[in-house]
């Protein structure tokens, strides 16, 4: 389905022959015929692709307009004429009025809808990062002690080897103290017993779809929605998994920030393949690095100036908690395409 963005010049074409339409009738036809009150539909409709400004000019060129049908008309009784062009502008001034105050309204949900999707990831990374801050962080101060104290016993002279030796080998538990903090945090993202259910992918595609929206439009992504029909649920940790394709959507709008507006193209197809359920996220954007496009599961790698670079990575852990399998992939032409398969729930696995 083409953007709103994309089909705006042809919805301003459409505006303005309306208006000239509606104008040629006001002013052709009897006084009687309150033409002017149909400008107020073309406002209602320009509210979609015009910014409050354009709607207010809109506005002031269709009462101008009115004014102007009233003085051209040569057919009807003069006092029908005033009392109904005063009438046709008070609707337009109403309708540019509500329809001002509903855009600011609906302005305010959609904002607050992205940053509830940003909160829901930044809060994941947030809370992994602050532990793995505060539990690698003991080791390391126990590490630039026990250096400065080796730098110590091998200043004196003579240098006490024995005791530079003994700091030394601190030096060493810490850091393997380190490297264990890392494996068990790595461990306990991996092994964070998900909350099994069953549910539709494809809906839950749709809600995250819906919930990125004002996102996509912002940025001018056109979305084409490939979903299987009737596809059996899936058994999965529907939060985790909803997480993991917000996570995708959002990294691939990043990903098409530098390439054409009309380029902006992201696909989710939804496929069943054997017993286990396929989604794919393919986008036009920038695409992986040429070698190892599986690097961008790696924690912490980034090219964003920024990313933090752990969201792939949490990613890959839900998924993999979830008995499913993601990988990402060049895209020939420009791109990248992120797969991951979940596997059906038990009681759908026949056929
Ligand atoms: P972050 O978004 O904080 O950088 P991620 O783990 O989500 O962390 O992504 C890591 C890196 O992978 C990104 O910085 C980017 O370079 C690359 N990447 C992720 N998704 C895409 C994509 N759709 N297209 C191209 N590169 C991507």
């Amino acid at each position: 389905m083409p953007s709103l963005s994309s089909r705006r010049p042809l919805v301003l074409l459409a505006l303005i022959a309306s208006v000239v339409a509606i104008f040629l009738l006001d002013t052709l036809t009897d006084y009687a015929v309150a033409a002017a009150c149909f400008y107020a539909a073309v406002i209602l409709a320009a509210s979609r692709v015009l910014s409050p400004r354009g709607l207010l000019a809109l506005a002031v060129a269709c009462v101008a307009l009115t004014g102007l049908s009233f003085v051209l008309t040569r057919f009807g009784t003069y006092r029908i004429g005033l009392v109904n062009s005063v009438i046709g502008m008070l609707v337009i001034a109403i309708t540019t009025w509500l329809t001002l105050k509903m855009e600011a309204a609906k302005a305010a949900v959609e904002e607050a809808q992205a940053r509830l999707l940003r909160v829901a990831r930044a809060s994941t990374v947030g809370e992994l990062t602050t532990s793995i801050a505060h539990e690698v962080n003991q080791p390391l101060a126990a590490i630039a002690s026990s250096a400065d104290a080796c730098q110590r016993w091998l200043a004196q002279e003579p240098p006490n080897v024995d005791k530079a030796r003994q700091a030394l080998s601190r030096i060493l538990a810490d850091a393997h103290r380190a490297g264990d903090v890392i494996a068990r945090i790595r461990g306990l993202t991996r092994g964070a017993a998900p909350q099994r259910d069953t549910f539709d992918l494809n809906q839950a595609v749709e809600e995250m779809l819906a919930l990125s929206r004002s996102e996509l439009d912002q940025h001018g992504v056109t979305v084409a929605l490939l979903l299987e029909p009737d596809l059996p649920p899936v058994q999965a940790d529907r939060v985790q998994v909803q997480q993991v394709i917000g996570n995708l959507i959002l990294n691939a709008v990043d990903a098409m920030e530098g390439v054409a507006v009309a380029e902006r193209r992201l696909s989710l197809l939804s496929r069943r393949d054997g017993q286990r359920i396929t989604l794919s996220v393919r986008d036009r954007g920038i695409g992986l690095p040429a070698e190892q496009p599986e690097r961008v599961f790696e924690a912490f790698w980034t090219t964003k100036s920024s990313g933090l670079g752990l969201g792939l990575s949490l990613s890959r852990s839900m998924i993999e908690a979830n008995d499913g399998h993601i990988r990402a992939e060049r895209v020939a032409g420009g791109g990248a395409c992120f797969v991951f398969d979940l596997p059906v729930a038990i009681g759908d696995r026949h056929a």
